[in-house]
Formats: C-alpha cells, structure tokens, sequence
C-alpha cells in the first residue's frame, strides 16, 4: 500500500521506543480516506475494508513499518513536566508522497507504550470521530493540519465516565516534532541530542536555511512565522485549539492534538471550551499571547545551542521574539480586515472598524460565521439587513463599513465573492458533532460521513445540507468539550 522510508526511526534511541501495536479483539473499519491515500501515493490496489480494518488498528504491518513512541516534554498549562511523549499513539512510519513531501503515519489509540504513564493508551470513539471531523475541515477551510487517513473501531470497550467502544485513528502528518521535543532534550542539557533534533527538523521542514550561518536563529523565525500563520487563521475563523501546551504545538506549523477544540458559535472574546481550561489560559483571545509564550519557551531551547547560552543570542532570540509580536499583530489584522470585504490599502483604522464589529457580535450574542456570511450580503445597496439587529452600535459600523468597501473602486460582486471565500458557510458546529457521535456510539456513521462529505465544500452553499449551517438553539448549545481521552 505505502512505501515507507523512515528517518526519525534512525535517530538516536533516547528519542523514542520501539512498541507493538495492542491486540485488537474485532477490528472494523469507519472510515478510509481514499483521496488522501490517493495523494499519499498509496498504490492502486484497492484493499478490502477487513485488510484496511487491520492495517489501521495495528494488527497487519505494512512491509516497512517500523512503530516507534516519540518521546517529548512540554509546559501543560504552564507547569513544565519532563517527560511525556505519545501515550497512545504511535508512530508507524513515514512516506514520501508524488510531490516529494514527507508525512508521518500515526495511529493514535493504538495501546500503552512506555510513555503512558497512568493512562491506558486506548481511544474512546468520541474523540476519534471529532478528531476526523475537524482535522479534515480545517484542511478544506483551507489551514495547516495533521490529516486523517481512516478510523476504525477496536471492538474493544474502553472505561472513562463509563463503558465506551474503543478506536484508533490513523493521522498524517508532516511530522510530530514539538516545541516540547526541544523542551525534552533541553531539560535534561542533552547538547548533542538538541543540536541532532534541531538539524533534523530544519532539513525535514526548513531546508532552505541549513547553510546559513545563524541558522538556529532562522529556524526560531521560521517556526514562528509558521505558528502565526496558523494561529491568526484559527482566530479568523472562530477555532479554539483548546489546550495550546507546548506539547501540542508541532513545530511545523500544523494543527495538532486536537482535543476539546471547537469553532465558537456565539461570538464571545473570552469562550473556553475546555472543560479542563478552569482559568481560561486557552480562551478565544489568548491563543495570541500564548504563542507567543510557546515560543518564547522553544526560544529558551534553543539558546543552549550557541556558545553555551551566549548571551548575546539570548539577545537576538529576545529581539526575533519582539518582532514576531508585532507580526501576529500585523498578520491578524489583515486577516479580519479580509474577512470584512477590505481588500485595497489597507489602513490602521480598518482594525477599529473589526473592533467595532467583533464587539457588536459580542453585544448581540450574534453566530461569528453566519454574521461574516451575512454581512457579504450587505455589500450590495439594496440588501436583506434582516439578519441583523439594527442597534445604535450597528448603524455606526454599517456605514463607516459601506462607505470604507465602496471606496475600493471594485464592483459590488466582486468584494462579495472575495468576501465568501474567506468566511465559510459550513463549520464542524460543536452540536452537530454531538450528534454524530451520539449515533456511532450506537452503530449509526450515516450522520459521520455526511458530515465530513459536507464538510468537504464549506466555502460553497449547498442546499441540501443547509441545516448543517445554522447555529445551535439554545437547548443544543454544547457548553463544554472534554478530552475525552
Ligand atoms: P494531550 O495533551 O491530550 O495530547 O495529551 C497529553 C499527554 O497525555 C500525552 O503525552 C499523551 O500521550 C498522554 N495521554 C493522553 N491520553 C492518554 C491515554 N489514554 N493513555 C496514555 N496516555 C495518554
Ligand atoms: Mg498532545
């Protein structure tokens, strides 16, 4: 099926341990994504979905495979812990694919490995399916993530508020290194492992500054540049990661981990949908700051690579940090002003007029996606302001709006249709996730796959499936997502 060629199974034995995948009494197949095995390169033998049902819960090796438990460390909520690493996942293997990327092939739930501390290493059904769901939509809505290649049941029951079906999803991505595997190394002041980990991560996703001479210092930039661009797109599209430890953030720039993560219906500064986020550290508007804090702590990791700690990096690495504030700053504003049908000159009062906005949604307690689809309505002359509450607050921004898009000099039509490619119709609602895994858990996926085939096109109206669109009643509103784990 794959060709696997396996670089981090070729480094040092201190960066993981080799496992077996547990034994899986009755393996059965959700969900196989054949077009991403297409673009993988999977060959054009089409597998029976039992011999799928066993490579993707571990029973059957791919010729080539090679399991193997990351090891890494990370800051959870703040508090640092030397040692965590996959629990419950492991990595199969890698494989170059048509374009000469390189995507890691993990199957996450797949039983206990040195790394599981108290944990069982297994994966209830309900976090397999919102994981599929919402990694394959963040990659249609157009983000960096780790993908999903299938999912299937274990036939196993797996205990946490109770008796669950136990699963495994299979996930790519273009790897799994995290600002916590640097963390790993620095704790223990592993030199040579950090400076092995550091030029193995720049030649498999920065190879462009390997010859530079401050390439530490490049590759701090990089990823930072790579982490706010992802972190302003998951902001501009209402996504809350949910626990952004140092652990869950891969120094590709990529979605990971995806927990009790939720795109916000109700637009609100501050939503926490963590039900183990008590203080709000990973709310709405922090995933700003906290970034920049996860990156801030690769910073301090990476100091020990130059002259023991020299100061004068800590300096440059301090200054880089200064500028990637500002390029947060820079790169979200501009991504709202998108959003608001800003496409010209862009100007220091346009991020007034988002405030404006943003705290107009807040006030009126108004849906963040369907009030960005609606408001694309509005740029013609004549349109429906029937979505909206005309408040005081409303007229004030409308008009300061209309006459800021009108002034583009572009047609009407033509601001709509930039404005709906970037505000998307269709999101995994939390509530609709609900459902669907309230029916798997009783052996229905009907809702599963309409979802993700809706899922699929979210920047087009589809109309057949117009009730994946509407925001939670206030009997469906999901108050808190839980690990789940
Ligand atoms: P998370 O932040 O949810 O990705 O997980 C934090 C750490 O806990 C990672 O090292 C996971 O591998 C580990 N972990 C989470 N759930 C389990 C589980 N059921 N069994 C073993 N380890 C787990
Ligand atoms: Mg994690």
């Amino acid at each position: 099926m794959f060709q696997f060629d396996n670089t981090y199974a070729r480094l040092p034995e201190k960066f993981y341990a080799r496992v077996a995948p547990a034994k899986a009494p009755k393996p059965e197949l959700i969900k196989w994504n054949t077009e991403l095995a297409r673009q993988l390169g999977a060959q054009a033998e089409s597998p029976s979905e039992r011999e799928l049902a066993e490579v993707f819960t571990g029973q059957k090796l791919l010729p080539g495979s090679e399991p193997i438990a990351l090891v890494y460390a990370g800051h959870q909520f703040g508090h640092f812990v030397h040692q965590l690493g996959d629990g419950r996942a492991l990595l199969m293997g890698e494989v170059v694919d048509p374009l000469g990327r390189r995507h890691d092939i993990q199957l996450k739930g797949s039983g206990r490995t040195p790394f599981s501390r108290g944990g069982d290493g297994k994966a209830p059904l309900g976090p397999v399916l919102r994981e599929y769901l919402v990694s394959e939509a963040l990659h249609h809505l157009g983000l960096p993530t780790t993908r999903s290649l299938a999912a299937a049941k274990t036939g196993e029951l797996v205990y946490r508020e109770g008796a669950l079906p136990g699963a495994i999803l299979t996930r790519v991505a273009s790897s799994h290194i995290r600002v916590g595997t640097f963390e790993y190394f620095a704790a223990q002041q592993d030199l040579e492992n950090l400076k092995r980990l550091t030029e193995y991560s720049i030649q498999r996703h920065y190879p462009e500054i390997q010859n530079d001479s401050e390439a530490y210092l490049h590759f701090f930039r990089k990823v930072g540049h790579a982490q706010i661009e992802l972190v302003t797109s998951w902001m501009a599209l209402g996504f809350i990661h949910g626990v952004m430890n140092t652990d869950n953030m891969s120094i590709a720039g990529e979605t990971i981990d995806f927990g009790p993560c939720a795109f916000m219906d109700q637009f609100r500064f501050n939503q926490v949908f963590s039900s183990i986020d008590q203080f709000g550290r990973y709310s709405y508007s922090n995933q700003a700051q906290i970034t920049l804090w996860n990156l801030s702590r690769l910073g301090n990791c990476l100091v020990f690579l130059t002259d023991h700690g020299s100061k004068e990096t800590a300096e440059m690495l301090k200054e880089e940090l200064d500028s990637l504030g500002t390029l947060f700053g820079r790169r979200l504003a501009s991504k709202m002003v998108r959003k608001l049908g800003i496409l010209k000159d862009e100007q220091p009062q346009d991020g007034d007029l988002v405030s404006q906005w943003l705290r107009y949604l807040e006030t009126q307690r108004l849906d963040y996606t369907l009030s960005f689809r609606n408001l694309a309505n509005l740029v013609e002359s004549d349109a429906d302001l029937s979505f909206f509450e005309r408040t005081g607050a409303f007229q004030d921004f409308y008009k300061l709006w209309q006459k800021r898009v009108q002034n583009q000099d572009l047609e009407s039509e033509t601001i709509k249709e930039e404005m709906n490619r970037v505000n998307p119709v269709f999101i995994p609602r939390n509530h609709k996730i609900e459902q669907v895994i309230e029916a798997g858990l009783r052996g229905d996926f009907s809702l599963f796959h309409e979802l993700s085939e809706v899922l699929k096109k979210p920047y087009e109206e589809q109309e057949e499936f117009s009730s994946y669109k509407l925001a939670p009643r206030p009997e469906q509103v999901v108050q808190a997502t839980f690990c789940g784990t």
